[in-house]
């Protein structure tokens, strides 16, 4: 296994676009509805357990959260979404924060969206995924909390929710623009996972070792 994402540690926590770190490199940010899962995720991907902790800090938890791999590649941490106790006016501030961040930034590789397998595709999920549609933005879905269903119910869930993508997401539109990735017309993909019992873990290094471009 690749020994970097063990290596993950906190850079800084970005509250306004001015406060981004230099955008060099390669980025994959990850992002979620709240309770979705999201810090769990990172904590087991990376197998640092600080790592969850540090975005769950209050006043971190609507910044945007920054952890390097190493010199050229991070990992980040979004906001979660859809969470309902927070004041309108705070909820826009940090979604114009992180739209920006997400149509600016050039060392952004991928989106990995973290859902619970008993409720994916909520309108926040699909909302960011249209989007990530448009912008031709690559798309990894956790399916995570899979340690709740039954094996054949979790696959069924799994096949469900990538037939619901196909059906919406067949490309008829041409793409806005590229980000120099290759020209796959499905860049969204899916899998099952769970932080509790530490599964589909090696799926997930995968695609990172991709768009990071790890060798
Ligand atoms: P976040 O708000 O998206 O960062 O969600 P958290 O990672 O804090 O998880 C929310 C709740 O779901 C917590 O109580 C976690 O213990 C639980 N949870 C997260 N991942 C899993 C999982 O894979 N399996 C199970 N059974 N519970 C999980």
């Amino acid at each position: 296994m690749n020994q970097a994402y063990h290596h993950a540690s906190f850079m800084l926590g970005v509250a306004k676009l001015s406060q981004l770190p230099p955008d060099t490199g390669h980025e994959v940010a990850i992002a979620g509805r709240s309770n979705a899962g999201k810090s769990s995720a990172i904590n087991v991907i990376t197998g640092i357990r600080s790592l969850a902790r540090i975005s769950k800090t209050p006043g971190r938890t609507q910044q945007i959260n920054f952890f390097c791999l190493d010199e050229h590649r991070r990992l980040v941490d979004l906001p979660g979404y859809g969470y309902a106790r927070v004041p309108e006016s705070i909820k826009q501030a940090w979604q114009h924060l992180v739209e920006k961040y997400l149509e600016t930034r050039s060392s952004l590789r991928g989106i990995i969206i973290v859902m619970d397998v008993r409720h994916p595709l909520t309108n926040y999920d699909t909302h960011l995924l249209h989007w990530c549609y448009i912008a031709r933005m690559p798309v990894h879905i956790l399916l995570t909390k899979s340690d709740k269903l039954s094996r054949g119910a979790a696959t069924a869930a799994l096949h469900q929710v990538r037939l619901s993508l196909n059906r919406e997401f067949t490309r008829q539109v041409p793409p806005a623009k590229s980000r120099g990735q290759s020209q796959d017309d499905s860049p969204v993909t899916v899998q099952l996972f769970s932080a509790l019992k530490k599964t589909g873990i090696e799926e997930v290094h995968g695609k990172l070792d991709e768009w990071l471009n790890f060798g």
